[in-house]
């Protein structure tokens, strides 16, 4: 009798077990099934342009990847093939496609009961084609990034990734990959560089919320300094300088000070309530995450952290949406990279007075240090960057901001490899592809 009861309670924990189970599938089945049914492994809906049967078109109707004779076409323009292929994607299937993946995830529908169903056929991207031409020649062939989207629509308009290539005459990489280093890489999404004097926006954004009288202290930088042993090299001898003028000077030694006067656990958190050095999501894609870490650190590191240096990392688009946030009050806005349909709206990462006064110092920049006639009739608000990335490398040129234009709502993020001055080089493609995109 034992025996019995003994099996039927076995009968029953495994009846139980079975429908325990059973229940989470159909539990995972309804809630997960979409994002099964459109994994990136499913090629013909997300994966490669070979396989592919969307076709895609730029913000202007302009074709960047269509059927011919059962082919995938691309653009007939060589440069918009280039400027646009790591949205488009390669016929290999070596470069992920950001735009088959928006596709499949915003423009595609699924039904538990019928399966996945395309609710386009076609996707028309945020993406201006011309203007991306327009910024990868401006890179001159330097490898880098260019990124424009609107601060309050989230559309992206611009996204360049170079090096980069003709998906019709791919390179053979078997032997060297002398000119192409990184090239299958989207270094807009998937990179993360380390952002020198860029970052000392969020250094000063901390201060401003933190440090009561930040704006009428003096700061005295004699051209260098050491902390704990670590000399901290400025670009110049500034003298008495104020906090304004410490950041349109971009005065390391103030900025040195600064940070050791906000402290590890001041300026760390505020790093991480900003997500300026996390990554982001946007319509499935996931931006690359940057780095900022002070355990451990001593006060010389803390002064390189707060430059922008040290272990500090920034993924180029995380940082174009921070630039927008700044613009935006201090409230974030998500990209887009489909025309028309608006990113979502982010959190709000600093405080609207941070944010006002953080942009008329971004303003002050341009017009005390990096000239405004650099960019006629640009309402420009910047930062430039000069980013060392290791003994005897010329650094990365950077330069991110905004326009504060309503009728031209743009943030931006260059990134120039290798190319030295931030403010002039990085300055420069700024200003010739802002100055395409107010005209047009
Ligand atoms: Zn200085």
């Amino acid at each position: 009798m034992k025996k019995v009861a003994r099996r039927s309670a076995a009968a029953v924990i495994l009846a139980a077990v079975l429908t325990i189970g059973l229940g989470y599938f159909v539990f995972m089945y309804v809630t997960e099934g979409k994002s099964w049914a459109t994994y990136y492994a499913n090629s013909h809906l997300s994966g490669a342009v070979q396989s592919s049967t969307v076709d895609v078109y730029d913000r202007n109707g302009l074709p960047l990847l269509t059927a011919a004779d059962g082919k995938r076409a691309y653009s007939d323009d060589p440069g918009i093939r280039m400027s646009t292929l790591h949205t488009i994607g390669d016929l290999d299937g070596y470069i992920f496609s950001p735009a088959l993946k928006v596709f499949s995830e915003e423009l595609t529908g699924y039904n538990p009961f019928s399966g996945v169903s395309s609710r386009a056929d076609s996707l028309t991207l945020s993406l201006d084609a011309g203007l991306c031409k327009i910024a990868l020649s401006a890179l001159k062939g330097a490898a880098g990034t260019v990124g424009v989207y609107n601060y309050k629509t989230g559309e992206i308009l611009c996204m360049v990734s170079s090096p980069t290539y003709d998906p019709y005459s791919p390179p053979d990489l078997s032997e060297s990959e002398v000119g192409y280093e990184g090239v299958y890489v989207n270094r807009f999404l998937s990179s993360a560089y380390v952002p020198g004097s860029v970052f000392k926006l969020v250094t000063a954004a901390c201060a401003i919320d933190t440090i009561d009288d930040i704006f009428t202290q003096k700061f005295v930088c004699r051209g260098s300094l050491t902390l704990s042993g670590q000399k901290i090299v400025c670009n110049n001898v500034h003298g008495e300088i104020g906090f304004k003028t410490a950041l349109a000077k971009s005065c390391n030694a103030a900025f040195a000070e600064i940070a050791v006067q906000l402290g590890s656990d001041i300026l760390g958190d505020f790093v991480e309530d900003t997500g300026v050095c996390g990554g982001i999501g946007f319509q499935g894609l996931k931006t690359s995450s940057g780095n900022f870490d002070l355990n451990g650190a001593n006060t010389g590191d803390l002064a390189w952290a707060g430059i922008g240096q040290y272990t500090n990392l920034v993924n180029p688009c995380t940082l174009m949406t921070f630039m927008g946030a700044i613009a935006n009050g201090g409230e974030q806005r998500l990209p887009s990279l489909i025309a028309g349909m608006e990113g979502k709206k982010g959190e709000q990462l600093i405080s609207p007075v941070t944010a006002g006064l953080l942009k008329e110092m971004m303003a002050n920049n341009v017009t005390q240090s990096y000239g405004s006639s650099n960019f006629p009739g640009l309402k420009i608000c910047a930062k430039s960057g000069t980013a060392e990335v290791g003994s005897g490398a010329n650094p990365h040129a950077w330069f991110a901001g905004f326009l504060d234009d309503p009728n031209n709502p743009y943030a931006f993020v260059v990134i120039s490899e290798h190319s030295g001055s931030g403010s002039e080089v990085a300055g420069s493609i700024a200003n010739t592809v802002l100055q395409a995109l107010v005209k047009s």
